[in-house]
């Protein structure tokens, strides 16, 4: 992972009240391992592991998710996502740095083009939390994330393609970047006639809620383009007051707010827990849209849930839940035009 961008804070005295821009949290999150134990309240049995996952994958988790976690509690659904553990560092077969060979799709810098009618931008190599499960811990942003004087030529490919509908903004986590750099862009896009929609995957709504701001409504109200976010959830404890405040905000610029979730070992696989997900979702204005299988990305095999315990867990979901309310269990398969539904899979279907 590159080190985080952030944007230059005001030169605080001390009597001045803490910054709390969404900057200053971001640089601001929490590095170190040990600081992650103490602040959890967990010994320091827990360091070996955390240290050794941390040199692989860094340890970072914004304050604002932080406070969500139980104290003392090493099972907390939210911890698990973000602490590192001694299993990191197994080497499991079938388990790969690149699972989804999405370095082989980069037709120009900052650009993966797998999908018909829509590319996905690279617009941050950065996120504002790493989750220790993330298909892309390992993907080499060094070398497909484009520098501003790179997006020209990246601009001219989608301006090239009328075939583009929609471009999906990445990462990393794309609203790690500053709003003066998202509202040229965004508006750059506005201005190829082809595209419709403007996608955006981020979490940082999530962990960081002050991160929907008016600067950032502003370049997202402004352009014609129809606006979707799909959010990164993956248990109903992150859903807080200020995560609810933000997603209002953003569908008050006309963003319709979707959710794709992991099923994770030890996070959310059990039926009681996707539902009180689904649930909350909908209360905070957004559709479950997939629960995805984890991909097989090195150091993160002990969250794998085997498919034939996901497809039980989803007919239960099935069973429990408004069809509206009931995501799609699907899987991602490097080369497929599209991502592949776990349930609809044939019983002779080899499966994991
Ligand atoms: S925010 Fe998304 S891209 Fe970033 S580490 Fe988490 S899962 Fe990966």
């Amino acid at each position: 992972m590159q080190p985080v961008q952030t944007i230059s804070l005001s030169a605080a005295g001390n009597d001045s009240p803490p910054d709390q821009s969404w900057q200053s949290q971001l640089s601001g999150a929490l590095r170190d391992p040990k600081a992650l134990l103490a602040a959890v309240g967990l010994d320091e049995r827990w360091l070996p592991g955390a240290e050794g996952g941390h040199q692989a994958f860094e340890v970072r988790v914004p304050q604002a998710y932080l406070s969500r976690i139980q104290k003392g509690n090493p099972n907390d659904p939210l911890l698990r996502q973000v602490l590192p553990l001694e299993s990191e560092m197994h080497t499991v077969a079938g388990y790969v740095t690149d699972p989804l060979e999405e370095a082989d799709h980069t037709p120009a810098a900052g650009l993966i083009h797998k999908y018909a009618a829509r590319v996905l931008m690279i617009t941050s190599g950065a996120c504002a939390i790493n989750c220790r499960y993330c298909f892309r811990r390992h993907f080499p942003y060094e070398d497909h994330a484009a520098s501003r004087a790179q997006w020209g030529k990246t601009l001219d490919y989608l301006r090239h393609d009328d075939s583009l509908i929609e471009a999906i903004l990445s990462g990393g986590d794309p609203l790690v970047s500053s709003d003066a750099r998202l509202a040229w862009l965004v508006g750059e896009l506005d201005a190829i006639p082809h595209l419709k929609r403007l996608r955006l995957h981020t979490r940082l709504p999530v962990v960081i809620p002050d991160r929907v701001d008016d600067a950032m409504l502003e370049w997202l109200g402004a352009t014609r383009l129809q606006k979707v976010i799909v959010l990164h959830i993956n248990h109903a404890n992150e859903i807080d007051d200020s995560v609810m405040k933000a997603c209002e905000r953003l569908k008050g610029v006309g963003v319709t707010l979707l959710n794709q979730s992991v099923l994770l070992r030890g996070v959310n696989d059990n039926t009681e827990v996707l539902a009180g997900l689904s649930e909350r979702l909908f209360e905070a204005g957004i559709l479950p849209y997939y629960l995805h299988v984890l991909d097989p990305v090195a150091g993160a095999a002990h969250f794998d849930v085997p498919d034939h315990e996901a497809r039980q867990l989803h007919e239960a979901l099935r069973d429990r839940l408004p069809g509206f309310l009931v995501p799609r269990l699907v899987r991602e398969i490097p080369g497929e035009q599209a991502k592949s539904p776990i349930e609809a899979w044939p019983a002779a279907q080899p499966s994991r």
